[in-house]
C-alpha cells in the first residue's frame, strides 16, 4: 500500500473513502460501519493529528504502552474513546477494566469475571466483544467456534452495569484472496446470527483490517480495525 507523501490525514480520508464506497456498493449506510483507528506503536501525537481529523476511536493492543499513550492524551480523555484489542492476561485486567471503553479480546470466562469485578462504579458498562479463532489457527488466540456459544451465554449473565457484551471479534488467517477473506468473515456474521437465535442481543462485527475491510464491510462488520492504511507501516 503506498503511503508515502499524503500524511496522516490524507490516509485517513482515504479509509473513509474506501469505507464508504464499500457501503454504497453493499447497500449498506456508510454509518452502519465505525472505523477504529489503531494506533498501537505510534506515539501520542499521531492520535492527536488523526483526533484533529475527526478521529475519536483508537484501538491498542499493549497495556502498558496504551496506559502512557492515554495519560498522554488526557486533556482529550473526553472525546476520544480507548478500544484494548490486544491479548489480555488475568494479571493485567485492572487497568484495562479503569480506562478503557472496549475489549474486543475476550476470549475466555475468567478474563470477563475480573473486568467486570474491576469495573469500577460510575462508569458506564464496558462494552466487550469476544474474540473467535475463526480460521483454527493454533497459535493464534480466540475462542473455538464450538465452546461460543456456552462462553457468551456464560459473559452475557454477568453484572449488565460492569460488563456488556456487545459482539464478536475475529483476526482471520491473512490471505490476498477475495474469497477467502469474504468466508472468514462470513463465518463470524453466521455465528453471531446463531447467537442472535439463542437470544442474546448483540449488534457488534469486529472484523477487517487493513487488508481486508472491503470483504469485512460486505460480510457485515460494524467495526473495521486499521492501523498500517491510516498511520503507515510498523
Ligand atoms: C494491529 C491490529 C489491527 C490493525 O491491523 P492493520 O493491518 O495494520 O490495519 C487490527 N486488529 C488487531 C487485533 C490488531 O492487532
Amino acid at each position: 500500500m503506498e503511503t508515502i507523501g499524503i500524511g496522516l490525514q490524507g490516509r485517513l480520508l482515504e479509509v473513509r473513502h474506501r469505507i464508504a464506497a464499500t457501503c454504497a456498493a453493499a447497500g449498506r449506510e456508510p454509518g452502519s460501519v465505525s472505523l477504529l483507528a489503531v494506533s498501537k506503536t505510534f506515539g501520542p501525537d499521531s492520535v492527536r493529528e488523526a483526533h484533529a481529523a475527526g478521529q475519536m476511536a483508537f484501538g491498542e493492543n499493549y497495556v502498558q504502552e496504551a496506559l502512557a499513550k492515554i495519560e498522554a492524551l488526557a486533556d482529550l480523555r473526553a472525546q476520544l474513546q480507548w478500544h484494548f484489542i490486544g491479548p489480555l492476561q488475568s494479571n493485567k485486567t485492572r487497568p484495562v477494566a479503569e480506562v478503557f471503553d472496549w475489549v474486543h479480546s475476550v476470549d475466555r470466562l475468567k478474563i470477563a469475571e475480573r473486568l467486570a469485578a474491576q469495573r469500577p462504579a460510575g462508569l458506564p458498562a464496558l462494552n466487550v466483544c469476544l474474540q473467535v479463532n475463526v480460521s483454527g489457527e493454533a497459535s493464534k488466540g480466540g475462542v473455538a467456534p464450538a465452546e461460543l456459544p456456552a462462553l457468551a451465554a456464560a459473559v452475557a449473565a454477568l453484572a449488565p452495569g460492569q460488563l456488556r457484551l456487545r459482539g464478536l471479534m475475529s483476526i482471520p488467517e491473512p490471505t490476498d484472496d477475495a474469497g477467502q477473506q469474504r468466508a472468514a468473515h462470513r463465518r463470524l456474521r453466521e455465528l453471531l446470527e446463531a447467537l442472535r437465535q439463542q437470544g442474546l442481543v448483540l449488534d457488534t462485527l469486529s472484523m477487517g483490517m487493513s487488508a481486508d475491510l472491503e470483504a469485512a464491510i460486505a460480510e457485515g462488520s460494524t467495526i473495521v480495525r486499521i492501523g498500517t492504511a491510516i498511520f503507515g507501516a510498523r
